[in-house]
């Protein structure tokens, strides 16, 4: 009597990047709608990163063009007056202090680090690891 055995494909797309991947390399099947979900290595390590944050979509900092997000500050340390280069501070004001990509009191940006771990704001977006 002949056995039916339903075998596991070898190459699965994974949900995210649409890559075919071997299915060894698959790190998390999910069901949804009865359908089997695949996330490769590479998908499954930017999740919880900026990467895939659904708020990471604009940034009004880098958008804003009526000012230089980069401006020369003159620093004097002891003796010495060095020039360097910061973000600017009235952008940062305008819009990073308000931003849900920013922490602490000072508009610094999670984004810079590229990780939402620590980002109490935090969305799973998709479509963001298409590219
Ligand atoms: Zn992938």
């Amino acid at each position: 009597m002949p056995i039916n055995i339903k075998l596991e494909p070898t190459l699965v797309k994974c949900q995210f990047c649409k890559q075919n991947q071997p299915i060894k390399n698959i790190v998390i099947t999910e069901i949804e709608d009865g359908t089997l979900l695949y996330t490769c290595p590479q998908c499954y390590g930017l999740i919880h990163t900026c990467r895939t944050c659904e708020y990471v979509k604009t940034c009004n900092f880098l958008t804003d063009t009526s000012e230089p997000p980069i401006i020369n500050q003159t620093v004097r340390q002891g003796p010495m007056i060095m020039q360097t280069q910061v973000k600017n501070p009235h952008l940062i004001d305008k819009h990073c202090i308000s931003c849900r990509c920013s922490y602490g009191d000072k508009g610094d940006c999670h984004r810079e680090y590229e990780t939402g771990i620590n980002c109490s704001s935090y969305k799973f977006a998709t479509e963001l690891l298409n590219d």
